[in-house]
C-alpha cells in the first residue's frame, strides 16, 4: 500500500462509498488519513452500573443477558434486552434497528455506550453502541473521534476505515520535513502526529498532533505564496513609468473634488512602484465608495504619459461602462502627452480595439487584442475572479505589466500575510468628507408599514431606493421567482413611482438598460436579487431595503449596503429579517454598530471563515483543516521557515512538498 493506492482496495469499500467518500473529497489512502477528526468524544472511562447517571453519556462493560423483538402498536420494530455487570442490571432498548440481533449475541461481554433514560417507567439505556470487549477499541473505551460526516458515512464508519491505517503511517504519510527544522520548532513527526489525530491516549496528545498538521498546512501555504513572490520577482523587467510631480498636481487639480490624504497616499505607493523595473503587484483595498476609481485612474494616466497601454478589467459589463464614462468626463483637459488619451471599451457588446487606456470585461483576455505595449493592468473587484485570471495579461507583451488590484471585501492582516502574502496592500481607510454614515435598523415586521410610508417621503423627495430580495441558494429559478413577486406586490404599495426589475436571469444587455435608467432616474425604485453587489455608483439612492437579510454574511451585507451613502444626502440601510434565532439577531446587529468594511469582515471571518466570506474557489483562498487563518504566531513562525526552507534550496528538491504543492495550487485556481 502506498499513499496514493486508491480507498476502493480496502475491504468495504465498493463503488457506493467510493461515491460517498469522493464527496468527502476522499479518493486514495493518504485522503483518509488526512480526513482529520474534528473534535473527540470521551468515552475511555468505563461506569459500573450502579454508578451510571441518567442523560450522561457512558460506557458500561457488561454481559448481554438477553434480547427480544418487540412489534410495536404502530407495526414497527423495537428491540428489547439486558445487560449486567458485577455492580447491577440494566435495561436496553433499540428502535429501528432491525439488524440488532443479527449483530449482538446473548452470552457475550460488550462494551455499551449511550445515555440512560427513565422510560416507561424503568431505566434503559437507549439505542447504546456495542462494541466487544475482547476486541481493541475503536468506538468506546477511549477519546473517540468525531469526523465530518456525508450521508451515508458515518463517524463510526469512518473509524473502522481509518484505525487499520494508523499501523502503517510511516508508509501511507511518511515524514518530508528535515530532521533540522522539526527540531527548531519542536514539532511531532508526521506518522505519529496521526497516529495520534486519530486515536490519541488524551487530549494533550490530540492536539500536539493538531499542531503538527497545522504546521505542515500554513507551512504549504507559505511555501506557495513566497514562490509566487519569487516568480514575480524574476519576470522581465517592466516599463519605467515616471512622473513629475509637477505634473501630477497639474493633473489633481482638473479633478472635480479634491483627494482625501488617503487616496493620495495609495496614489503616492503606486506612482512609487510604477518608476521601478521590478514590475508592481499591488492591491489596493478600500470600502465601498472610498473612491478606488480615481486613484486607478490617476495611474493610466502615469502609463499613457510614458506612452504605454493600460487596460481596466471589471467583473461585469455594468460596471466596465461606468468605469468608461467616469473616465470620458476625468479625461475632460487633462492632456499627458498634450492631448487627450484615447478611450476604449471591450466587453462583448463594445468591440472596440484597444486605445491607450482600455476599460473591459473578461472579453479582454478572451479575444486576440494588441496590447504589445501594455504598461499597466487594472484589476477592479479582485475577489471576484480567480487567481488565474489576476495574471491575465501578462503574457501580452514582451516586458512585465504593472498590476494593480483592487477590492472592497477588506482583508484583515492574518490574511494579508498569508494567502495575500505576495501583493503589497494599500488601504484606503477613510471615505471622502462629504459622507455621513449610513443609519442602519433592523425592521421588524410589525414596523414593515412604517418604513414603506418612510421610503414614500424619501421618494417624494426626490430620492431613490435599492430593495434587496432574499438570497435564495442554489436555485437562480426560484430567485427569479421571488423577486418577481416581490416586484408586483410593492408596484402596489408604490403606485404612483416608477419601479424597475433587475435579477440574474436577465440577459446582459437588458440589464444595462434598467441600470441606466436608474442611474438616470428614469426609475424611481430598483427590485433586485443580490446582482446589485458589485460596484453600481447611483449618489442620489439613499435608502436601500434588504429583506432576508439573515442569509447574507456580513461582509455581504456591507457590500450591499456601500450603494448608498454615495451623496451628501444622510442614506439609511433597512434589514429585515424572520431570523427567530438570537445569534442570527445578533450578527446582523453588528451591521448596526459597525460602519467600517474592515471590522465587519474580521467577525465574519471568525464566525463563517474564509471560505465563506471570500467564496473559496472564486477567491484562492483554501479552506484550512487544522490551521485557522487567525493563529498569528503559527502564521509567522511558518512564514520563517518557508523562507528558511526555499533558502535551503530543500522545497524544489522535495517530491513530497511538491506533490502537496501542486494539489494546492488545483484547488484554489
Ligand atoms: P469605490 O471605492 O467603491 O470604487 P468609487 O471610486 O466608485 O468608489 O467612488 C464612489 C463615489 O465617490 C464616486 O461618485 C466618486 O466620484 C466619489 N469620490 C471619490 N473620491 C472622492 C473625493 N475625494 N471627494 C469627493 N467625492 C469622491
Ligand atoms: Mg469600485
Amino acid at each position: 500500500m502506498t499513499p496514493q493506492t486508491p480507498v476502493t482496495t480496502l475491504p468495504f469499500i465498493g463503488s457506493k462509498y467510493q461515491q460517498l467518500l469522493l464527496k468527502l473529497g476522499i479518493q486514495t489512502v493518504s485522503d483518509l488519513l488526512y480526513h482529520l477528526p474534528r473534535g473527540y468524544q470521551d468515552l475511555s472511562k468505563i461506569t459500573p452500573i450502579e454508578e451510571v447517571e441518567d442523560g450522561v453519556l457512558s460506557v458500561i462493560e457488561a454481559e448481554l443477558l438477553w434480547l427480544k423483538k418487540v412489534r410495536l402498536k404502530n407495526g414497527k420494530l423495537m428491540f428489547n434486552g439486558q445487560i449486567a455487570d458485577t455492580t447491577g442490571k440494566l435495561k436496553v432498548a433499540w428502535f429501528n434497528q432491525s439488524y440488532i440481533d443479527q449483530t449482538l449475541k446473548v452470552g457475550q461481554v460488550y462494551r455499551w455506550a449511550g445515555e440512560v433514560e427513565l422510560q416507561y417507567g424503568s431505566r434503559q439505556m437507549i439505542s447504546p453502541q456495542a462494541e466487544l470487549a475482547s476486541r481493541p477499541t475503536i468506538n468506546t473505551g477511549r477519546l473517540v473521534p468525531i469526523y465530518d460526516q456525508t450521508a451515508g458515512v458515518s463517524s463510526k464508519w469512518l473509524r473502522a476505515r481509518i484505525e487499520p491505517l494508523l499501523s502503517k503511517t510511516a508508509d501511507l504519510a511518511p515524514e518530508y520535513l528535515p530532521d533540522w527544522l522539526r527540531q527548531q520548532y519542536s514539532l511531532l513527526n508526521l506518522p505519529q502526529a496521526l497516529r495520534q489525530l486519530h486515536h490519541p491516549a488524551d487530549m494533550a496528545e490530540a492536539s500536539q498532533a493538531r499542531a503538527r498538521l497545522a504546521f505542515n498546512e500554513m507551512l504549504l501555504l507559505q511555501i506557495l505564496n513566497i514562490s509566487h513572490k519569487r516568480q514575480w520577482q524574476s519576470q522581465k523587467e517592466a516599463p519605467l513609468l515616471n512622473v513629475e510631480s509637477a505634473e501630477l498636481h497639474s493633473w489633481l487639480d482638473q479633478l472635480p473634488f479634491q483627494l482625501t490624504p488617503d487616496q493620495l497616499q495609495v496614489t503616492q505607493d503606486i506612482l512609487q512602484d510604477l518608476t521601478g523595473h521590478q514590475a508592481m503587484n499591488r492591491l489596493v483595498q478600500g470600502d465601498v465608495g472610498s473612491g478606488k476609481t480615481i486613484v486607478a485612474f490617476l495611474a493610466t494616466l502615469a502609463a499613457v504619459k510614458n506612452g504605454y497601454q493600460a487596460a481596466i478589467l471589471a467583473p461585469t459589463s455594468v460596471l466596465a461602462q461606468q468605469h468608461y464614462q467616469t473616465f470620458q468626463e476625468l479625461l475632460k483637459g487633462i492632456n499627458p502627452l498634450n492631448s487627450t488619451p484615447s478611450l476604449a471599451l471591450r466587453t462583448a457588446k463594445s468591440k472596440a480595439n484597444p486605445a491607450d487606456i482600455t476599460i473591459g470585461t473578461h472579453a479582454l483576455l478572451n479575444d486576440q487584442l494588441d496590447f504589445s505595449r501594455l504598461g499597466l493592468a487594472i484589476i477592479d473587484e479582485q475577489h471576484r475572479f480567480g487567481v488565474n485570471q489576476r495574471s491575465f495579461l501578462l503574457n501580452k507583451a514582451d516586458h512585465a505589466i504593472h498590476t494593480l488590484t483592487m477590492t472592497a471585501t477588506p482583508i484583515p492582516r492574518t490574511l494579508s500575510l498569508t494567502v495575500f502574502g505576495d501583493l503589497d496592500v494599500s488601504t484606503i481607510a477613510s471615505k471622502p468628507a462629504n459622507r455621513l454614515p449610513v443609519k442602519t435598523h433592523i425592521v421588524p415586521q410589525a414596523k414593515r408599514q412604517d418604513m414603506y410610508s418612510f421610503i414614500q417621503e424619501a421618494l417624494d423627495r426626490g430620492e431613490q431606493a435599492y430593495i434587496i430580495c432574499p438570497l435564495v441558494e442554489d436555485s437562480e429559478n426560484l430567485q427569479v421567482k421571488s423577486a418577481t413577486q416581490e416586484f408586483e406586490r410593492l408596484q402596489k404599495i408604490f403606485p404612483n413611482h416608477n419601479l424597475a426589475l433587475l435579477h440574474g436571469r436577465m440577459k446582459a444587455t437588458d440589464k444595462d438598460i434598467i441600470l441606466n435608467q436608474f442611474k438616470n432616474h428614469d426609475s424611481d425604485i430598483l427590485v433586485a436579487t443580490p446582482v446589485v453587489e458589485v460596484g453600481i455608483d447611483v449618489p442620489n439612492a439613499t435608502i436601500l431595503v434588504i429583506e432576508g437579510a439573515e442569509r447574507f454574511g456580513l461582509a455581504q451585507l456591507h457590500q450591499l449596503r456601500g450603494r448608498v451613502g454615495r451623496g451628501s444626502t444622510q442614506s439609511y440601510c433597512f434589514l429585515l429579517s424572520d431570523a427567530k434565532e438570537a445569534t442570527d439577531i445578533d450578527r446582523l446587529q453588528h451591521m448596526t454598530h459597525h460602519d467600517s468594511g474592515i471590522e465587519l469582515a474580521e467577525i465574519d471571518l471568525q464566525q463563517r471563515g474564509p471560505g465563506e466570506v471570500y467564496g473559496t474557489r472564486q477567491s484562492g483562498i483554501p479552506a484550512l483543516k487544522a490551521a485557522s487563518y487567525f493563529d498569528l504566531e503559527l502564521i509567522e513562525k511558518t512564514r520563517q521557515a518557508a523562507e528558511q526552507l526555499i533558502t535551503n534550496d530543500e522545497v524544489t528538491t522535495n517530491p513530497t512538498i511538491q506533490a502537496h504543492l501542486t494539489k494546492l495550487t488545483t484547488e484554489t485556481n
